[in-house]
């Protein structure tokens, strides 16, 4: 399988990089772990690859003291390596490990997982039940987008032509945080086919976030959800009955050769009870 042709830059500073992607047919690389595949079978045809790897001071995962700020090319093994985010982000840290195997953990990169925007991704779920926001720069300058809205269709994200996201922010939460990710996959470390993620900030809960992927062509934030859980004590959490809560709303479906639509779905309300169950037996917060 080869890709269409395609000219390659590599620049060394943001400014030079936002001056590449503004170019028609420009696409950023990052780890190539997603992207390289989808030109293989020749889903992407960019004319232009912006590689982003030189570019300076994207590699870190910071405490800003407002939050956790996660650079551009932050990998994922760096989340797995973290324990500001198994203190903070928890169901960031529980969904990195199951994403590929460690030579993609190796080079994927954090943004790459959220910009490819399939709606099955680890990190996207995860992200979405943190509240995390993407940081987007441009030749208009920064701007900021929350995760859930990064998302405009099947493996296709909300930014545009000459956007580059620089840093994904997870605020920091008032009260410690629980977290936790369930997935079911095909096989060990592969792309799940339907995922849930959940954050519960303090008990009683005063934030709930649960993002699910894998239900409709985008990752979603289950608002319903949320709402039910907060306010709630721990013990007290009906898991069964919020779990039945679970739908995607007006959002398009999505099924593949390895689960209908209405499976998917119910599944997703099962990953939601067990957990919440994992949540409510969780006594090291
Ligand atoms: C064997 C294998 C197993 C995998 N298993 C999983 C899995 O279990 N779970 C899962 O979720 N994924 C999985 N993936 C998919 C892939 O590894 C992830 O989506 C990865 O995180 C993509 O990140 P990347 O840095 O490699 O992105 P790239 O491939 O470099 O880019 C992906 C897309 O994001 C855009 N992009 C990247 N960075 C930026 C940026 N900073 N600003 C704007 N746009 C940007 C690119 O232009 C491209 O469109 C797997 C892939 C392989 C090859």
């Amino acid at each position: 399988v080869r890709t269409a042709s395609f000219a390659y830059v590599r620049p060394r500073t943001l400014p030079d990089a936002l001056a590449a992607l503004g170019r028609v047919g420009a696409v950023a690389l990052a780890g190539g772990q997603a992207l390289v595949q989808s030109m293989k079978l020749q889903a992407a045809t960019p004319t232009q690859l912006v590689d982003l790897n030189d570019l300076p001071g994207l590699d870190e995962i910071r405490d800003t003291g407002s939050g956790l700020e996660i650079g551009a090319l932050v990998r994922v093994h760096q989340l797995i390596d973290s324990p500001v985010v198994a203190l903070r982000a928890p169901a960031l840290a529980a969904s990195a490990p199951l994403l590929g195997d460690v030579q993609v953990r190796n080079r994927a990169t954090v943004a790459g997982n959220v910009c490819f925007a399939d709606p099955r991704a680890n990190l996207s779920s995860a992200l979405i039940s943190l509240r995390a926001e993407l940081v987007v720069d441009s030749s208009g300058g920064p701007t900021t987008l929350p995760v859930d809205a990064a998302f405009a269709g099947f493996r296709r994200s909300a930014l545009t032509m000459g956007d580059m996201v620089t840093a994904i922010r997870i605020p920091a939460a008032a009260a410690p945080v629980r977290g936790t990710y369930r997935e079911l996959a095909r096989q060990q470390n592969g792309v799940p086919i339907v995922n849930v993620a959940v954050t519960l900030v303090g008990d009683p809960v005063t934030e709930a976030g649960v993002g699910v992927g894998g239900v409709a062509t985008t990752p979603l934030r289950l608002v319903e959800v949320e709402e039910v859980l907060s306010g709630s004590p721990l013990a007290s959490i009906d898991t069964a009955a919020v779990a039945a809560l679970v739908t995607r709303g007006d959002a398009e479906p999505y099924e593949d050769m390895h689960a209908p639509a209405a499976y998917r779905l119910r599944v997703a309300a099962v990953l939601l009870r067990r957990a919440l169950e994992d949540l409510k037996g969780d006594a090291n917060v």
